[in-house]
């Protein structure tokens, strides 16, 4: 599918002003190329149902129209909206623009369907977001996978291995019923204006949940374990009920720390724990 009736996008920000706001950390994406690459990274997209968050002057929603998604997109700046507009009809009754803050937004319920997330998001709403779509005790979850954007250090936390100086909460919640693999390297200057640090995207599956662990425990867990990251387990989960018993029934050493676990013996704690019978 081509949008070559499309004016370019540094057209579209021109005419429309959109110049790139450093609040709403707006830094675009032109590249066809890179954005056919990153649109591509789900798999198949047509006919799939895709949110795309924060698609701005819409380089990116080009790309997943173009690999033959249907598109909801929220966008929280008014002011892309009537470029927005253009793609709608340029896409009949593919692409539907929602304003408004993702944040506060009910997602499977305004899709209505199961879909696959994909967004370039600024950094801290990025990571709010991500966290928030793998908690919660419904697995599967309504999204199919999540193909995200971030600055390369964090999505280097995403997927490091256990005993990395980058393992932690992020990497346990991402890979304890997921997989989570580093999809793409972007550089700074492949946006406009380029921003201080590298990028990278990351893609997330869900996978099967282990059984008999309530999410909210292993949560908590990792929030206790991590939080005082250079502290022994003895010290940094023992204000958790059952947890130090859970250690000593596993045959953990509670003498060591948190980055040393692996993501299986995060589950194997949550679980004895969840049962309430360590
Ligand atoms: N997707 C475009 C691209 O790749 O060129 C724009 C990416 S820009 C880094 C981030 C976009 O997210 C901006 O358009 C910004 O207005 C939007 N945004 C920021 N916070 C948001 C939020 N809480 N909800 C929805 N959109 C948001």
């Amino acid at each position: 599918m081509s949008d070559s009736p499309l004016p370019p996008l540094r057209e579209v920000i021109a005419r429309h002003g959109l110049s790139a706001s450093k609040a709403l950390g707006q830094n675009f994406l032109f590249d066809a190329q890179l954005l056919d690459r990153i649109a591509a990274i789900p798999g198949d997209l047509t006919d799939r149902a895709v949110l795309e968050i924060g698609p701005g002057p819409g380089g990116l929603t080009r790309a997943l129209l173009r690999a033959g998604a249907r598109v909801t997109a929220i966008e929280m700046d008014r002011r892309c909206l009537p470029a927005l507009a253009e793609l709608e009809a340029a896409f009949p009754g593919r692409l539907q623009v929602v304003e408004g803050d993702a944040l506060r937004i009910d997602h499977a319920a305004l899709v209505g369907e199961p879909f696959a997330v994909v967004a370039n998001l600024p950094y801290n709403v990025g990571t709010a977001l991500f966290t928030r779509w793998l908690s919660g005790e419904q697995w599967p979850p309504r999204w199919t996978s999540l193909t995200l954007m971030f600055q390369q250090e964090v999505a280097q936390r995403v997927v490091a291995p256990a005993g990395s100086n980058a393992y932690g909460r992020l990497a346990v919640l991402a890979q304890w019923r997921s997989t989570a693999r580093l999809a793409l390297k972007v550089h700074r200057s492949a946006f406009t204006p380029p921003p201080k640090v590298m990028s990278a995207i990351v893609h997330v599956e869900p996978a099967a949940m282990p059984s008999g662990v309530s999410a909210r425990v292993l949560e908590r867990l990792t929030e206790a374990a991590f939080g005082q990251r250079r502290k022994m387990l003895r010290q940094s989960v023992k204000a958790l009920p059952g947890a130090l018993d859970a250690l000593a029934s596993l045959g953990i050493d509670p003498q060591r720390r948190a980055e040393t676990l692996s993501v299986e013996e995060f589950v194997a704690i949550a679980r004895a724990l969840s049962s309430g019978r360590p």
